[in-house]
């Protein structure tokens, strides 16, 4: 099975209710610029979650960036995956690296949301990635294997479940590995989900993340094992978005 390439937009702590303008600005470049062999997705922040999925954007899926693992329960301003899936998302986010370090969240808490967002019938985007001083030392591999190992649960399919690698000095920061770094990390976790997965482990879309723009989306997207992006800045604008898309198309 050849994975479904995906371009995710994840738009962080941004966005009002006036933001659906850049979603339907988005349809519309989906709709005129044709065919794009990718999904495209957007992940707003909870508040913008129901009225975007509500309003239906064609060609866009809309997403959530992090969910409790628990079901529902004394969880004060937490949000559980039943309820983003009451709210129409279809994906939700798991393991950003923002999440990592600013909340704490371990791999173990990041598999425990996995499987809420998947026993919910949602798709899981599991992010995984070395800081720059686990890259400086040279443990990038082992920094992400262990990640994707520790973070992905055993019920993940191709279908349900996506791999996103971000290394974390990248995001917002206009920095980016080259190429062929980016390759070698993709060769990696596409070597472990089929060591783990056997045959299943070729389907698993596995995105680059990290200061993705419309130019250098192609020869990123272009990479052994890139089958898609998870875009933070350039998603907020949906002119740099289908810039991006661009490379599918
Ligand atoms: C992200 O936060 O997932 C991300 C990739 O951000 P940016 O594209 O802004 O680097």
């Amino acid at each position: 099975m050849k994975p479904t390439a995906l371009v995710a937009g994840n738009w962080k702590m941004n966005g009002l209710m006036s933001s659906q303008a850049e979603l339907e600005a988005l349809a519309g470049m989906l709709k005129d610029g044709g065919d794009a062999d990718c999904d495209v997705l957007i992940c707003p922040p909870f508040t913008l979650v129901s009225a975007f999925a509500s309003a239906g954007y064609a060609g866009v899926a809309i997403g959530a960036q992090d969910c409790h693992a628990a079901q529902s329960g004394a969880h004060t301003g937490d949000i559980s995956a039943e309820m983003l899936r009451d709210a129409g998302a279809k994906y939700v986010i798991v393991g950003h690296s923002e999440r990592r370090a600013d909340h704490a969240e371990t791999s173990a808490l990041v598999q425990d949301k996995a499987s809420a967002v998947l026993s919910e019938g949602l798709k899981a985007i599991v992010c995984v990635g070395e800081t720059e001083a686990e890259r400086d030392a040279g443990r990038t591999l082992d920094v992400v294997l262990s990640q994707v190992a520790e973070s992905v649960p055993a019920a993940a399919t191709p279908h349900n479940t996506i791999v996103a690698y971000e290394p974390v000095w990248a995001i917002g920061t206009g920095r980016t590995p080259t190429v062929a770094d980016v390759a070698d990390v993709h060769a990696a976790l596409r070597r472990a989900l089929i060591e783990r997965f056997e045959d299943a482990g070729e389907g698993f879309a596995i995105l680059y993340g990290g200061s993705v723009k419309p130019s250098n989306a192609k020869e990123l997207m272009a990479a052994d094992n890139v089958n898609g992006a998870l875009v933070g800045g350039a998603s907020l604008k949906a002119a740099d978005l289908n810039g991006i898309i661009e490379a599918y198309r």
